[in-house]
């Protein structure tokens, strides 16, 4: 299947030439809806001018307006582990030059974990994104590899603000997790048939003991499953005033901080990619939802107005509330801050759902499609002496 599948897309690869989508002297350059070349994904030459803000606009637009070409499939929000993972695949053998991926670990329920590696990784600095640490917010995980192909389609004619985006990516490497919690995901989309046999009891004890509402089917109470299989929530696992953290005594779908700071194999698995990596200088953390920007955990002045400055621009672009009350929940951002002096903000993509509708995702890909470079863009904007004093 996998083979096959990469197998089309190179001979596709192979019989357009690669101007095929771009129209030249036209006002956008932006191909029509009904191009072939979009749908085959191939790279642009990097040979063409860089593209304004309104064509690489129109790029965007034209990416969601067809949902189902190119590499990521958006047109169904039960976008699986098991597509992420050919996705990926995809991606570093079309994009060889700017992306490859590897594991970082394996997850509870023994699935391998992945972290996609965009850009130049001889950069001086390197950029954490961490999305679907929670289950059911799997739309993050969709969007942010939707991303990943946006970005590497169009590395060297995109642009953020004038910078193209190859320059971006050369001068600051991404490291994007774009299914922190796989298991969690897939309890949440394919129920207990997603994990192994001996791990299913805990699962349905789970809902036995936790609180919830006498109408809530075992069904619907795992398609809103936050945690990973250990019933751990992982975004409250992690060694950043772990012991004030007061949520759920024993495991369930969410709020559980698990029996130790770090005690799952997906905490261990981001606390090493984050040390084996010379220079983090900010973590961004996609959940949903609600359409805000988390950035207070009281950090200290070191990395406070960074991470101030950073969620401001952030919701400049897309429109999201900032939310200032302090909050500490143990969270990788928390972490991030607290413990490796690293600015992190978490961003709360859609609204109105649990788990986010299919519908949702053009809404959400318009407010967001350009989050990396704008990251990118605001940090190369500090004055190194900032970005950098924290190391
Ligand atoms: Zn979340």
């Amino acid at each position: 299947m996998k083979i096959n599948r990469l197998l089309l897309l190179l001979l596709a690869l192979a019989a357009l030439p690669l101007t095929s989508c771009i129209q030249t002297g036209g006002t956008t350059g932006i191909s029509s809806s009904s191009d072939p070349g979009y749908t085959s994904g191939e790279p642009l030459s990097p040979e063409l001018p860089v593209w304004s803000a309104a064509e690489t606009l129109a790029a965007a637009e034209e990416m969601i307006d067809m949902p189902t070409s190119g590499i990521v499939d958006v047109s169904r929000a039960d976008y699986s582990y098991e597509e992420m993972t050919e996705d990926l695949q995809t991606l570093a053998v079309v994009y060889d030059e700017h992306f490859s991926y590897h594991s970082i670990g394996t997850s509870a329920a023994g699935r391998t974990l992945y972290v996609g590696v965009l850009g130049n990784p001889d950069a001086r600095r390197q950029i954490v994104v961490s999305a679907a640490i929670h289950g059911r917010e799997y739309m993050t995980a969709q969007l942010t590899m939707k991303q990943l192909e946006f970005y590497l389609r169009y590395y060297d004619v995109g642009s953020y603000q004038g910078i193209p985006y190859s320059e971006l990516f050369e001068q600051i490497c991404f490291y994007i997790v774009p299914m922190t919690n796989p298991d969690g995901v897939m309890i949440a989309q394919q129920g207990l048939e997603s994990l192994p046999e001996e791990m299913r009891p805990l699962i349905e004890e789970c809902y036995e003991t936790e609180e919830h509402d006498v109408f809530v089917t075992f069904e619907t109470y795992l398609s809103r499953w936050k945690a990973n299989a250990n019933g751990v929530d992982l975004n409250r696992n992690y060694d950043a005033r772990w012991e004030e953290y007061d949520g759920a005594d024993h495991p369930q779908s969410y709020q559980y901080k698990g029996p130790s700071p770090a005690s799952e194999p997906e905490t261990q698995a981001m606390v090493a990619l984050m040390d084996s990596l010379p220079n983090v200088i900010a973590t961004l953390c996609v959940h949903s939802q609600g359409e805000v920007i988390y950035w207070n955990c009281g950090q200290g002045e070191d990395t406070r107005s960074t991470t101030r400055g950073f969620a401001e621009e952030v919701s400049k672009r897309n429109g999201y509330e900032l939310i200032d009350e302090q909050n500490n929940d143990a969270s990788l951002s928390d972490w991030s801050e607290l413990e490796r002096s690293v600015p992190a903000i978490t961003v709360e993509i859609g609204k109105g759902a649990l788990v986010l509708p299919t519908e949702q995702f053009p809404t959400v890909w318009l407010e967001n499609y350009d989050l990396l470079p704008l990251t990118a863009a605001y940090f190369l904007s500090i004055p190194d002496e900032v970005s950098t004093a924290q190391f």
